[in-house]
């Protein structure tokens, strides 16, 4: 019997994702601290007082007030969901669905993987050497054929922890008038720079932020997006009513209330990237590209053996050799300065045959 499904899903892939078990998790890019035992105590002690058996607002109203004090953006130019995850389809959907999408590769798995369930033509184009973006060709593609669509972009780009000039960025809106544009910002925090100056005067340009890393809420799931109150308003009719719950609305509030801790971890984490950053250089035959985001890209020789090798001394990274462009590529989260030391003890021990060094 043929299965009842369509068969851009029976083709497609699972999610890439594998989990492993070891004492140094650096593979999902995650903040290395729980958040604050006194906030988690705070969003218990609402969630007491909070109505279990009515619905949530129906567009996390609420919640969109905070986020956008904290922010600075008009609150009816916020979209909340569970997770950033959850908005990347919606986006396709909104502006790519019988039109297309484009994006650039290596990048974030899951906007090809959108394209490809929605049946939306996808266009890929690859970054240069430097992982900078090919101008020129992207412009090419947004001017290409009659339909326009999505264009995602990730800004400090992932995997490959860089950000693009700014003008590169500029140069891409003015080309694309009739697209959206879409800015995954998942770890501005890192790179000290953001687009909101910039999408402010430009109502076809989408912010997306997820409490996931920086804020260290990524069990929670929570993430929006900064964008027009028309965009915004559009995009609502394809958020299921009432889909982000009272947990999520109220532990973001809380930790929107109290940014301070999030602030100092994210210096923190900007000054071990760097540490790290440096005494990799030490390493005889890998090389790290520079990052303003919380993890590094590292090229090696071979993926499979260095993911081997380091998960044999209990540190988990990410393979990135699958990706195009980046192959003998892993890629290391930055974790508290103790699992820091673990991952850099482990990396740079020398290769010795087995019988050696007794
Ligand atoms: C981690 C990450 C996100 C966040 O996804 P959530 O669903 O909000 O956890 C979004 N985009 C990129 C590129 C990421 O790496």
């Amino acid at each position: 019997m043929t299965l009842p499904i369509r068969p851009a899903v029976l083709a497609s892939p699972d999610y890439p994702f594998n989990p492993i078990d070891a004492p140094v998790k650096l593979d999902q890019n995650e903040s290395p601290q729980d958040f604050p035992a006194d906030l988690k105590q705070l969003v218990l002690d609402e969630l007491l007082n909070a109505q279990w058996h009515r619905y949530p607002d129906l567009h996390s109203d609420g919640l969109c007030a905070a986020i956008g004090a904290h922010e600075d953006w008009q609150a009816d130019g916020i979209v909340v969901t569970t997770g950033s995850n959850v908005l990347i389809p919606l986006l396709t959907q909104l502006s790519g669905l019988g039109r297309r999408l484009l994006t650039v590769k290596p990048a974030f798995a899951l906007y090809a993987l959108g394209a490809r369930l929605l049946d939306v033509e996808l266009t890929e184009v690859a970054l240069q050497a430097d992982f900078s973006l090919d101008v020129a060709a992207l412009t090419a593609e947004l001017g290409r054929g009659a339909e326009p669509g999505v264009l995602f972009l990730s800004q400090p780009h992932a995997p490959t922890g860089n950000c693009a000039a700014a003008e590169d960025i500029a140069a891409l809106v003015e080309a694309a008038p009739g697209w959206l544009v879409v800015i995954d910002e998942a770890y501005f925090h890192f790179a000290g720079r953001d687009f909101r100056a910039f999408a402010r005067t430009r109502p076809n340009v989408v912010l997306l932020r997820t409490m996931s890393k920086a804020w260290g809420l990524a069990g929670l799931r929570l993430g929006y997006l900064l964008t027009s109150r028309e965009v915004a308003a559009n995009l609502k009719k394809l958020v299921p009513p009432f889909t982000t719950s009272v947990l999520q609305t109220v532990a973001a509030r809380v930790a929107l209330a109290h940014p301070d801790y999030m602030v100092e971890r994210v210096q923190r984490t900007v000054r071990e990237r760097e540490r790290v950053f440096a005494a990799l250089a030490r390493h005889p035959s890998w090389i790290t590209y520079p990052s303003q985001a919380n993890f590094l890209l590292i090229r090696t020789p071979d993926a499979k053996a260095a993911h081997e090798h380091l998960l044999r001394h209990g540190v988990l990274l990410r393979r990135q050799d699958g990706l195009e462009g980046l192959e003998g590529c892993i890629r290391v989260t930055i974790g508290t300065p103790e699992e820091n030391d673990l991952f850099l003890a482990a990396a740079l021990v020398p290769v010795v045959p087995a019988e050696a060094g007794t």
